[in-house]
């Protein structure tokens, strides 16, 4: 658990970097990232004989069509996003087989957005025990309609102090327009525990997290298209421990309450316009964070749930896939089979005339009937 010295050094850090300017932080890290993931995409090697071999970082929709005849050599000595001293991982067959089956489990589940609930009940558990252990605080800098701009503390060996975590809430302006609609509960049930897309600046969005975000339909931001072929080579988990600590505040009572003020906000203001909180407010939202903030758990029965469901999903469209093949393959055998029986017939005819059971105006007439 977090100690209060921790506790306070975060906060400390968030004030200064949201002085500093956090929009301006976000976008010169969002260049770095366009830039590194286009240098990723021109990267090549020499081979023995000096020529030139592209270096596949991202493995590409085509590629993963291969399937089992996929070249395994050719992504041998892939670096794609690792450290130092870390030796580069042989990719399997099996890898391959287990990525195009739960790229068909995500492929856009969730197009609408995915809920801050199934974000935290998919997640690994090693997201959520980091989240816990590490990020304590995490405000809301700016907001532009239904899209919040948070800012979470960093973890302890990061880089930087500071994670930008980006929340587009699906179903805002529905709210803001549903002026009938003033409770509480509305705003819990259509926001809180209502779908939204995401994205982190960290590393762990980045090579783990934000290619399952595109293909599931769930991502903000750049979209990724190749698949993270070293680091999650499963695709399994969704969300780092940044994202993981804002949700976990949008489902808390002061998100709740934090999400009613946008609401009535937009519905008194120009819609869609920029807004900040003032230092007043944002001094409230850390001190309601002063004790630390409430431990993430998983709920694993609704996690186990919600897997199912996505499986269901995908055997039925495979079910009608096959059945559709079926029905194409049996129309192609009634019509070979009835070709089959006239040729037949009409060998049995040439036959009987020449055998001269029948005449050749008989024959004629019968004829006609085989074509
Ligand atoms: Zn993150």
């Amino acid at each position: 658990m977090a100690s209060p010295d921790d506790i306070r050094r975060a906060q400390k850090q968030l004030l200064e970097s949201i002085k500093r300017g956090a929009r301006r932080d976000v976008r010169s890290r969002r260049g770095a990232d366009t830039r590194q993931r286009a240098q990723a995409e021109k990267e090549v090697e020499y081979d023995d004989s000096g020529r030139k071999i592209p270096k596949p970082m991202f493995l590409r929709p085509a590629d993963i069509a291969q399937g089992e005849n996929y070249d395994v050599e050719r992504v041998l000595y892939t670096t794609l996003g690792q450290g130092k001293g870390e030796a580069p991982r042989r990719i399997t067959r099996d890898d391959i087989l287990a990525f195009q089956e739960n790229i068909l489990l995500l492929k856009d589940q969730y197009s609408k957005g995915i809920t801050p609930q199934s974000v935290i009940n998919l997640s690994r558990q090693e997201d959520i025990d980091r989240a816990n252990e590490e990020i304590h605080t995490v405000v809301p800098v700016s907001r532009e309609s239904g899209l919040i701009h948070f800012v979470t503390n960093a973890g302890p060996h990061s880089k930087v102090v500071n994670h930008h975590v980006e929340v587009e809430f699906s179903n805002f302006k529905s709210v803001v327009f549903n002026i009938h609609k003033e409770a509480v509960s509305t705003v819990k049930n259509r926001l809180a525990y209502g779908n939204l897309k995401f994205e982190c600046d960290c590393g762990r969005h980045t090579f783990w997290y934000r290619y399952m975000a595109t293909i599931g339909g769930y991502g903000l931001g750049r979209q990724e298209g190749g698949f993270p072929k070293v680091r999650n080579p499963h695709l399994s988990g969704v969300a780092c421990k940044h994202v993981l600590r804002v949700m976990q505040w949008i489902i808390s009572p002061f998100g709740i309450q934090y999400l009613k003020k946008q609401v009535e906000a937009d519905r008194t203001k120009q819609l869609g316009a920029r807004t900040k909180p003032t230092t007043k407010q944002t001094k409230e939202i850390l001190e309601q964070q002063a004790n630390g903030a409430k431990p993430i758990k998983a709920n694993l029965q609704h996690a186990e749930r919600e897997m199912m469901r996505r499986a269901e999903k995908v055997a039925k469209q495979m079910y009608a896939k096959q059945l559709k093949e079926l029905r194409a393959l049996t129309k192609e055998f009634n019509t070979m089979a009835e070709r089959q029986v006239m040729q037949s017939a009409a060998r049995r005819l040439d036959q009987l005339l020449s055998d001269g059971v029948i005449s050749q105006q008989q024959y004629e007439i019968f004829k006609r009937g085989t074509q």
